[in-house]
């Protein structure tokens, strides 16, 4: 199964994605959670990132592209993927289409997170908090000032996605304001009766 999940930051879809990991044997490739990696480790890519990751801006078509293309080729990949953070615009989305139809295969579903923004700078300061009490480095952009860049740069730059996979019949929305277990079972409820009508 390969499956989009899509929806402002803040909205669950790291948190979502990594409890349907095991249900669905299939790995959550969370384009934030690689550029964060490429940052920490000093690669190219990691240096051309940090500053605009820093700052709540996109990092450039072009390199999230190629990292994704290179992740898709991954063995644990084959079998599908949970694309989680990707694609953020329509340059990206149109980008995924051609590298899935160029190796034949195509998207199953796109699952829209539909929340309330003004609960979420709440729900980032939350996190923030709970991964400090936890001993973790807290992230650099998760402090409410760059929290509004993101949310602007979703705004303007994501949010045309769900008009865009809703054209191509691929969109479906769930309530993420939801208690997270309840997300879970909406979620599962969703992917599973895509798996069911693919089977039939
Ligand atoms: P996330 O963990 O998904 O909230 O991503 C953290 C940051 O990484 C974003 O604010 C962007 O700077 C960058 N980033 C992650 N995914 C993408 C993407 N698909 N396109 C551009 N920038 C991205």
């Amino acid at each position: 199964m390969r499956i989009i999940l899509l929806g402002p930051p803040g909205a669950g879809k790291g948190t979502q994605s990594e409890r349907i990991v095991a249900r669905y044997g299939i790995p959550q490739l969370s384009t934030g959670d690689m550029l964060r990696a490429a940052v920490a480790a000093g690669t190219p890519v990691g240096l051309q990132a940090k500053a605009v990751m820093e700052s709540g801006g996109l990092v450039s078509d072009a390199i999230v592209v190629g990292i994704v293309a290179d992740r898709i080729e991954e063995a644990d990949a084959k079998a599908g993927f949970i694309l989680d953070g990707f694609p953020r615009t329509v340059e990206q989305a149109e980008a995924l289409d051609a590298m899935l139809s160029d190796k034949g295969i195509a998207l199953d579903t796109v699952v829209e997170f539909v929340v309330d923004e003004n609960a979420l700078v709440g729900r980032i300061a939350k996190r923030a908090e709970e991964t400090a009490a936890r001993g973790q480095p807290v992230r650099k952009d998760d402090t409410p000032e760059v929290f509004k860049t993101r949310l602007e740069a979703y705004r303007k730059q994501t949010a045309p996605l769900s008009d865009y996979y809703a054209g191509g019949g691929l969109l479906q929305t769930i309530d993420g304001m939801k208690p997270v277990d309840a997300v879970t079972e909406h979620l599962v409820s969703v992917l599973d009766r895509h798996a069911a009508t693919v089977a039939s």
